[in-house]
């Protein structure tokens, strides 16, 4: 029996401000979408978190047994500067400024981006879209959109109408605003725009002789609305309707109402069923921000190349970190918080090692099956990670007190402890055991050494040396290979 049959998974929706079931709209396949980086400059640290934390719901949808398309896309244009439609494209302008391609900028940050997550162990999605490269689509559904009397063209830019949607839809309904507070709150625009309304978005815009990045269309020469790419992409690989669509917090307005707008006036669907939302990151209790130095970049946090860190902390102990904490909640990385982080990481992963060599036998009072169900449980709450953590270190205190030639429990319930340890550690919170990786790196630098050696003392005909250093190898288990590609080793 797969696992999702046997667990119940509650998602908290953003939609209806409660945790509801999951029931997959064509289980066990499932559809999830998430807002991916705009790639004009490196990944900021609070978009990593987001990833990470739809990384986990990733990985324990898969791991229950569901067969995910997982969506993330790339936004590579019509991301302006300024929100409300106004201001240069983010790529354009980067790429103005550093007099290269957009294309460029997008290629050099999405590299970037991808190298960060992979160092994370972040698994890649299945679909990695471009705004870009989809254009045509986008054209198609700003037609579809106009078609439905819910947008209207001025002087070459398409706007969405809100106030006309309104009237049939609950504009506002996911960030719980209300049309009437949103009006209140904007400025008169009368005679600075072409909008009708304030609260109107455009879903394509003309593009002035500056804007680099351009298209045509129905209605000249401009660049789809940001978004618009969401509605389109998301449709377009995983169906009108589907499961889940994640994103940061900051993304449910307005970004995230106007894709549901999109999608309601170009399908007559309400697109997605469970709106995920992760929260926000701080730094030393502060917000961060470029402006006011209050920001850390990834790889400062890996190098410890920052004044905010005492030192540089492995991404899989940063991924630990982010873990201890529920994805909606609010999240402070501190240089004490990390060090306390990575303190338990490395009690966990010798916990972990520890485990392999533990022989069966003896009592004691753990009970695996009960701690393995409360594992379940703590992730069928809403991916409530800190709290599975909580348990892992209930097994992690099992494990090192355990007498390794008697553990205390039965070679049944062993098995069941490593395999459910190594599940829910490496697949689900998706940690690697660092020092092993490294240790392994090492051991490459020594052989690399070794094999150098020895193929000096050949050259210098110095049979008794080279046969040594193979002799010795042998012995503790390392066989070396020679092959036309030069000397290969196996650990046996
Ligand atoms: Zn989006």
């Amino acid at each position: 029996m797969p696992l999702y049959e046997e667990n119940d998974l509650l998602l908290y929706n953003s939609l209806s401000r409660k945790k509801e079931k999951f029931e997959p709209l064509n289980g066990p396949h499932v559809g999830m979408y998430v807002c991916g980086p705009t790639v004009y400059s490196d990944v900021h640290l609070g978009n990593c978190r987001t990833f990470i934390s739809f990384d986990l719901v990733y990985r324990y949808l898969t791991h229950l047994g569901y067969k995910v398309r997982y969506v993330r896309n790339i936004t590579d244009a019509g991301h302006l500067v300024d929100d409300a439609d106004e201001g240069e494209d983010k790529i354009g302008k980067k790429a103005r400024l550093e007099a290269l391609e957009p294309m460029e900028i997008v290629q050099r940050y999405t590299l970037g981006f991808h190298d960060v997550m992979a160092r994370f162990n972040a698994v890649p999605p299945s679909i990695e879209p471009t705004a870009t490269g989809h254009i045509v689509e986008q054209i198609d559904t700003v037609k579809k959109i106009l078609d439905a009397g819910l947008a209207y063209e001025v002087n070459g830019s398409v706007y969405f109408d809100v106030p006309k949607y309104n009237e049939t839809h609950d504009y506002g309904k996911l960030s719980g605003r209300k049309i009437e507070e949103l009006m209140s709150g904007t400025r008169d625009l009368e005679g600075q725009s072409e909008k009708r309304s304030p609260l109107d978005f455009a879903i394509w815009k003309k593009a002035d002789p500056t804007h680099i990045m351009r298209w045509n269309s129905p209605w000249g020469v401009g660049f789809p609305g940001w978004h618009l790419e969401c509605s389109v992409m998301s449709t377009k690989y995983l169906g009108e309707q589907f499961d889940i669509h994640g994103g940061g917090m900051d993304l449910k307005f307005p970004h995230h109402e106007c894709e549901i707008a999109q999608n309601a006036a170009s399908t007559g669907k309400e697109g997605v069923r469970y709106w995920l939302h992760g929260n926000m990151l701080t730094l030393n209790g502060a917000r961060m921000s470029k402006s006011t130095g209050n920001t850390l970049l990834p790889y400062e946090l890996f190098t410890g190349d920052t004044d905010k860190l005492e030192k540089g902390f492995a991404p899989t102990v940063v991924r630990f970190f982010m873990m201890q904490a529920h994805y909606r909640s609010q999240l402070d990385f501190s240089n004490d918080a990390l060090l306390a982080a990575e303190k338990g990481y490395v009690r966990l992963m010798d916990a972990v090692r520890k485990l392999k060599s533990l022989q069966p036998g003896g009592t004691s009072d753990f009970k695996v099956s009960e701690w393995k169900d409360k594992c379940y449980e703590a992730m069928n709450d809403d991916f409530n990670s800190p709290i599975l953590i909580a348990h892992i270190f209930d097994a992690v205190r099992f494990i090192n007190g355990a007498d390794a030639t008697a553990c205390g429990i039965s070679s049944e319930d062993l098995e069941t402890l490593t395999q459910s340890i190594n599940a829910f550690v490496f697949d689900v919170l998706g940690l690697e055991d660092a020092a092993a990786d490294e240790g392994g790196a090492k051991l490459d630098e020594v052989m690399k050494m070794l094999i150098d050696m020895r193929a000096r003392a050949r050259a210098d005909k110095d049979w008794a040396l080279s046969d040594k250093i193979r002799d010795q190898l042998a012995e503790i288990g390392i066989q070396l290979k020679d092959g036309p590609e030069g000397t290969t080793y196996t650990l046996q």
